[in-house]
Order: structure tokens, then sequence, then C-alpha cells
């Protein structure tokens, strides 16, 4: 059997300081993991679950460090939103992951963008439909390279931060995540079966707003180095 057409090549994230690169499989997403951001997004942090959504693999473009990606402003909004989130890559599969052992499946760290077009998720919201087009379109998750666990360990505090245009816009700690990493990590795999090459996006502070072209956004997660994207 012949494929009709050559298979789409795959998304990778470039290990820092390295020439290996991780080869993307999934990418899960938690909504609303800081209670400041909950709070901003109208919802009470202290009595929901976590909740989990998907992008797709192809949605992740790396960011080299130095680098300015130009990300084209996408279609179908007039409110695009940047979050800057901790990134967990997975290196290790399992299924239903007790949250002692969950850091073992974890082989990296990096600073993301879960870009959101919030007009068309509160409209879907609202009516009850599928966030999908909101979240899920091309290039909406831009990455920087990704750090390993035998360099920077498993950070439980550190700075995370994105300014637009030199100006702050979120500033807080990744110690204020409501479901930390491991519980994140045992809470989605009762769902679904982990695989080497899943990136899960941890969530985002508050400060959350809007982007349009000519934009600079900067953000970083101290240990973790930063990323640059110019909205064109
Ligand atoms: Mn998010």
């Amino acid at each position: 059997m012949n494929d009709l057409f050559p298979p789409a090549p795959i998304s990778a994230v470039p290990v820092a300081d390295s020439n290996a690169r991780f080869p993307v499989h999934r990418i899960y997403c938690v909504g609303r993991n800081y209670a400041e951001h909950a709070r901003e997004m109208g919802a009470d942090p202290d009595r929901e679950p976590p909740f989990f959504f998907c992008k797709p693999a192809d949605a992740a473009v790396p960011v080299s460090t130095g680098q300015t990606l130009k990300l084209p402003y996408p279609s179908q909004t007039e409110n695009f939103h940047h979050e800057i989130e901790l990134v967990v890559a997975i290196g290790k599969g399992g299924s239903d992951i007790a949250v002692e052992h969950a850091l073992d499946h974890v082989c990296g760290y990096a600073v993301g963008l879960d870009m959101t077009r919030r007009d068309l998720q509160t409209t879907m919201r609202k009516a009850g439909l599928s966030w999908e087009v909101s979240k899920a379109f091309d290039r909406s998750a831009p990455i920087a390279p990704l750090h390993l666990v035998e360099s920077c360990g498993h950070p439980a505090n550190a700075g995370i931060w994105l300014q637009v245009n030199g100006k702050d816009r979120q500033r807080s700690d990744i110690d204020q995540l409501i479901w930390s990493v491991p519980e994140t990590i045992a809470h989605l795999s009762r769902f679904f079966e982990l695989q080497p090459g899943d990136l899960i996006f941890t969530g985002t502070p508050a400060g959350v707003g809007a982007v349009v072209r000519g934009d600079l956004i900067e953000g970083g997660i101290d240990g973790l180095g930063t990323l640059r994207v110019e909205i064109v």
C-alpha cells in the first residue's frame, strides 16, 4: 500500500542547548488553573475540578531562543488573546498515573503561549457549544525550546510573566497553579493514555488580554528561558 500523498511532517520542539528535538504527539491544555485567572473569567476557582481541551499537534510552532516568531493575526476574531503557560513534556506514557509517580513521566518543561480567539470562546461557551474554533486553530501554540529535567529539575516555583510592547500584562508564579503538575498528569491520565511526545499546557495566570498586528509579545518562566512573538 502506498500513501495517497506524502504524510505531513511531524511537529517537533527543539531541545535547548542540544541537537535533539521533541516530536509532538498530542497537545493537552488545562483550563482556568490559576485562581486569579479563573476569577477574571467569571468562574469560582475553589469549586471546579480541572478540565481539559486539546489542540492539534501541528498547532505547535517552535520559537528558537533569540528568534522573533512572526505570527499572523488569525481569521474570525477581533479579540485575539495571549495566555503565557508552563508546558510539561511527557517522556514516558501511561494511564491512571498516581500523583506520587507522575513526575517520573515528565522529561522536560518549556514556555508556551495558548493563543485564544476570546470572542469566539465566549460566544461558543454561552451557546453551550464546543470551544474548538477558539483554541485549536492553526499556529495557536507557539513554544520555546524544551529544557530537559536533567538540566532544569522539576520546577515547583518560578516567576511566569508576559509583556506586550515592553509593558507587563501577566506576572505570577507557577506555585499559584490550582492543580499542580503531578495532580494534572494524574487527572488527565484517567481520561487519555498519555504517550511520549505529549505536551500539557498547564493554564495561564491572570492578566490575559488582546494583541493586534504590530504588537510584540515577550514572555518567560524563570529557569526555562523566554519567547518572543510579533503579531503580523
Ligand atoms: Mn490556556
